[in-house]
């Protein structure tokens, strides 16, 4: 009876959410901040906790934030930017996490949590060019680029989850729902991630002031779309579905080019060194590449992986990528399966409407 109640609020309370969101307004910072922990939690097992390692890339946060506070105290930034407080958002509780995976993808929900995947610091050939994709990442949250994603998806969310959401609760057969499975998965709090990619304009927008935030604290302008021509140059922008939203990776090194060229006169005057030169560099990589073979390769681990596999690509490659597809939809089908079990052995059969009687498995 516990363990059904427990699930059966946990749906009712993933559907007010949705319900909620789906009136049309845009989530408050507070519950964006609160559903992005709630993330966290899913995602902790992940997370490489190695101080020295952590402490570096807080260090390459700190500065891009002390960079965008100085920024907004110019009133530089969008509309939605000013839209609420955004004093929070300077404060120390922004978390800039390295996670133990082998995707390539850094990904924020948004809130205080920044995520940096370990094959992309593997990739970074320098600090400018991490700097550069934590700088982005940090814009999404500047520009309060997921609570707008997350109003975009509710719609859709909503009515998925209404139906999948009522015929748990009613005993009844899952519908299919794969939105409403990704939320069951990620214990209520990871649909909105997994569906939410950002827009073309979101991106742009985020390069926009990730390169203001990169260059106002002092790294190399000229280097804030190397990432980008690597990926170029490893044949991501070849693909297929190049007709999608999504902006080629060779229109943002373009618009980098532009906004360098634009850049006031003044700008060399920012320039830093940066925290770990090239050596330095190096070594961090290394450090982190002997940690991720060292974490214990459990099934919390591997649930967390997945789940980080299957968070949208939008910052790093242009068009969703063949095993981000696939991890959504095995988490997908793992929720189903669960949602079937749970279904099919209710704690207390006290709760269970008395219908058919089933027979015993066959001997
Ligand atoms: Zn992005």
């Amino acid at each position: 009876m516990i363990k059904e109640s427990a699930y059966q609020i946990r749906v009712l309370g993933v559907m007010s959410v949705l319900a909620l969101l789906a009136s049309g307004c845009t989530p408050k910072d507070a519950s964006v901040i609160s559903q992005a922990d709630q993330m966290n939690t899913q995602l902790q097992p992940a997370v490489m906790n190695d101080p020295q390692l952590q402490d570096y890339l807080q260090q390459i946060g700190n500065r891009i934030i002390a960079a965008a506070k100085e920024l907004d105290a110019q009133g530089v930034g969008p509309k939605t930017h000013f839209s609420e407080n955004t004093q929070w958002m300077f404060a120390q509780n922004m978390k800039f996490h390295l996670v133990n995976s082998k995707t390539l993808n850094a990904f924020t929900t948004g809130g205080e949590h920044m995520y940096i995947y370990n094959a992309l610091l593997q990739a970074c050939k320098s600090e400018d060019e991490l700097a550069a994709v934590m700088a982005h990442e940090y814009a999404h949250v500047y520009c309060r680029h997921v609570g707008q994603g997350m109003k975009r998806q509710y719609g859709a969310l909503a009515a998925a989850a209404a139906l999948a959401g009522a015929g748990y609760v009613a005993g009844g057969k899952e519908h299919g729902a794969q939105y409403a499975g990704l939320g069951a998965t990620a214990g209520g709090a990871g649909a909105q991630f997994l569906n939410m990619g950002f827009t073309r304009s979101d991106e742009d927008e985020a390069d926009k002031y990730g390169f203001m935030f990169y260059t106002h604290a002092g790294w190399d302008p000229k280097k804030f779309d190397d990432f980008f021509q690597s990926m170029i140059d490893a044949g991501y922008d070849k693909t297929p579905a190049m007709a999608s939203d999504h902006p080629t990776l060779a229109s943002r090194v373009k618009a980098t080019e532009r906004r360098i060229s634009e850049l006031p006169a003044n700008a060399s005057t920012w320039h830093k060194p940066p925290i770990a030169d090239n050596r330095k560099f190096a070594q961090i990589k290394a450090q982190a590449a002997a940690d991720a073979k060292r974490l214990p390769d459990d099934t919390t681990l591997a649930n967390s992986q997945q789940l980080l596999q299957a968070l949208p690509r939008s910052c790093v490659a242009p068009v969703p990528q063949q095993d981000e597809i696939q991890a959504r939809q095995a988490l997908s089908e793992r929720a189903q399966k669960a949602q079937q079990t749970q279904a099919a052995t209710p704690a207390d059969p006290a709760a269970t409407p008395p219908k058919k009687k089933k027979k015993p498995a066959a001997q």
